[in-house]
């Protein structure tokens, strides 16, 4: 028996391992199931070249042994095995792998499906366990090898007595100490809840011996009787047929992999073929995550490299505005980084992202144009994440998202399509208009839209904070531009724009009056029965202002007003004559007026009481 060292630089990379490089313990287990799986592959691709060797698929299996009596835990498996030279180069020499050589050997298809590649996986092994065994017979051999390290001291090599070709691994767990316990990977149903977790998908059956106990026949006493149970389901559900697999298999995934306590609405089942290859299943979640809108949910959909889970969350494969999507993506194109926790280039990523989006673009075009009710629904819960997206990255989205968002309209009285707004448009109509308020309700009732329905002109009614800013984004649709109904220019056909001149004298004296609270004074072309309104110059509109003023450091950003007044209004003829007659009533009059405009506007008045007084004044 020879005793070796690691060399110096696998000392300090060891160090690192067991330290620092994975964040949770129990991967240990899927690095070497890994690791056995790859063996068997390894097989496998031999038995391609060599008639010698048959291989059944049955023989080969990854077999996990919990010993609570000796606190140790065996990996077994019915693969390659290493020789002497390979347990030097591969065990005794920290990253470096047999397999990726394997893979670079053997031309493209053939090492395709090995996990392996970094040549550290093996490692995580002693951030559980003290003592490691690697007992190995390689394939072609007689002989069989015992490997042993107790980590940084280095390992021994000796020669052994094994019956079948094959590796089998044992750890010596490490005492629990004050926060940590290891002998839970004795435990059964730990064991099988980490072999589901990450190694649902490897090929071959990885079981668990447990042990049972039975009243053997005729007699009262138990008897032990050791099994072994298949853990792992093998066949990925992402790697069927799509068309053996139903709804309810596809609810169930949902289900057992705990996307969510709902009912998925949509799934999609992708099998791309194309510049990455890559498999997924995506969900859109009938019911809103209760944490959706807050700082605490987590985008992202499970990623998977080859079968193996690699991450639980991977947020780059989604973008913000799709972020209610839920799922899993596997690809065999990913190159992964050391701790296979993350990912070495993102270009792969990128692509994969790129392809997820638009395929769950033009499923939920697909459930807007035949299944209007769901979408509704779906929108209902998720709409204002699409509208954040059109918003956000200076409107980098709009293409994606332009036709998924739905707002209500003043005239059908329900969620429209921007496409089917502008299908609907007058060929005189150059715009399409809007009224930003706090509900439906509200918006009916404001006085500034009562030109533009006169107009008959559709309206759409924007009751949430972002859709102002969405659309500003967009800026136009189909060529035909935004226009809110309060804007000072509304590009009606011209209205009697007289009226101004002929009450110049008036509309100046109550400007005066105002200061700077308002740019201008106008005789307005947009009333009809109401005496007064504001309407807005500029990008700012008075709901924005609302908006932005809420914002903390929001500084003051505010909408540039303009008092519009119904020249055809009873209570301009008072006005007139105030204006005529008494310069202090026509001063408290132009304040009235005003006050009702920020109030038709939602916005907070001055001095409430007072108003409030000045109205009683005039009822007396
Ligand atoms: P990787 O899997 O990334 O190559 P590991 O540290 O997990 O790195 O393993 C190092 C190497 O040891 C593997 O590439 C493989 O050649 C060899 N090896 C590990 N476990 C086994 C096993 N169960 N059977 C055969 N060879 C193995
Ligand atoms: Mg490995």
């Amino acid at each position: 028996m020879e005793t070796k060292q690691f060399k110096a630089e696998s000392k300090r990379l060891l160090e690192m391992m067991i330290h620092s490089i994975y964040t949770q313990k129990e991967i240990f287990l899927r690095e070497l199931i890994s690791n056995a799986s790859d063996a068997i592959d390894k097989l496998y691709y031999k038995a391609l070249t060599d008639d010698s060797l048959v291989f059944a698929k049955e023989d080969y299996t990854i077999t996990i042994i919990p010993d609570k009596d000796k606190r140790q835990l065996v990996i077994r498996d019915t693969g390659i095995g290493m020789t002497r030279e390979e347990l030097e180069e591969n065990l005794g020499t920290i990253a470096k792998s047999g397999s990726l050589a394997f893979k670079q050997e053997n031309e493209a298809e053939d090492g395709r499906d090995l996990i392996g590649q970094f040549g550290v996986g093996f490692y995580s092994a002693f951030m559980v366990a003290d003592v490691v065994t690697v007992v190995t017979k390689p394939f072609g051999s007689d002989v069989a090898y015992k490997w042993e390290s107790r980590g940084i001291d280095g390992y021994t090599i000796e020669t052994i007595e094994k019956e079948t070709v094959g590796t089998e691994i044992t750890l010596h767990l490490k005492a629990d100490t004050e926060d940590e316990s290891f002998g839970e990977y004795l435990e059964g149903y730990r064991l099988k809840q980490i072999i589901k977790k990450y190694s649902d998908f490897i090929r071959y059956p990885v079981q668990l011996e447990e042990i049972e106990r039975e009243k053997a026949e005729g007699s009262e006493e138990y008897a032990e009787k050791k099994v072994l149970k298949t853990v792992n389901s093998m066949v990925p559900i992402w790697r069927k047929n799509k068309r053996e697999l139903t709804d309810e298999d596809y609810a169930n995934f949902y289900a057992e992999k705990h996307y969510g306590f709902d009912k998925p609405m949509k799934h999609l089942h992708i099998s791309a073929d194309g510049a990455v290859r890559y498999q997924a299943i995506l969900y859109v979640p009938e019911q809103m995550p209760f944490d959706y809108y807050t700082r605490e949910f987590e985008k992202g959909l499970e990623l998977y490299a080859n079968g193996v889970l690699i991450m639980e969350k991977c947020a780059d494969l989604l973008p913000d505005h799709f972020s209610f999507v839920k799922g899993m993506v596997d690809s065999e194109d990913l190159s992964l980084n050391i701790s296979r926790e993350m990912l070495q280039h993102d270009r792969q990523l990128k692509l994969i992202a790129k392809n997820i989006q638009s395929k769950v673009k033009k499923e939920l075009e697909t459930l807007l144009r035949d299944e209007r009710e769901k979408y509704e629904t779906f929108y209902g819960a998720f709409g204002r994440q699409l509208k954040f997206g059109l918003y956000n990255d200076y409107g980098m989205h709009k293409d994606v998202l332009k036709d998924l968002v739905l707002f209500y309209s003043s005239k059908e009285k329900k969620l429209v399509t921007l496409a089917e707004y502008v299908g609907r448009m007058p060929e005189e109509q150059k715009y399409i208009y809007y009224a930003s308020g706090e509900s439906v309700e509200r918006l009916d009732k404001l006085p500034q839209t009562e030109r533009v329905a006169d107009e008959g002109y559709e309206i759409l009614y924007f009751t949430e904070e972002i859709d102002e800013f969405a659309i500003q984004m967009l800026v136009e649709y189909d060529g035909k531009p935004f226009k809110s109904v309060t804007s000072s220019d509304l590009g009606l056909p011209e209205a009697e724009a007289t009226d101004q001149k002929d009450h110049e004298d008036l509309f100046l004296a109550m400007k005066e009056k105002l200061g700077s609270d308002v740019k201008d004074v106008r005789a307005s072309v947009r009333l009809k029965t109401h005496p007064v309104c504001f309407s807005t110059d500029g990008a700012v509109s008075i709901e924005m202002e609302k908006v932005l003023r809420a914002m903390p450091n929001a500084g003051d950003v505010e909408a540039v007003k303009i008092l519009e007044v119904n020249t055809n209004h009873p209570v301009f003829a008072a006005l007139e004559k105030a204006h005529a007659e008494d310069e202090a009533k026509f001063g408290r009059y132009t304040k009235l007026l005003y006050q009702q405009a920020q109030l038709i506007e939602g916005l907070p008045i001055e001095d409430p009481a007072a108003f409030a007084n000045e109205v009683c004044e005039l009822m007396i």
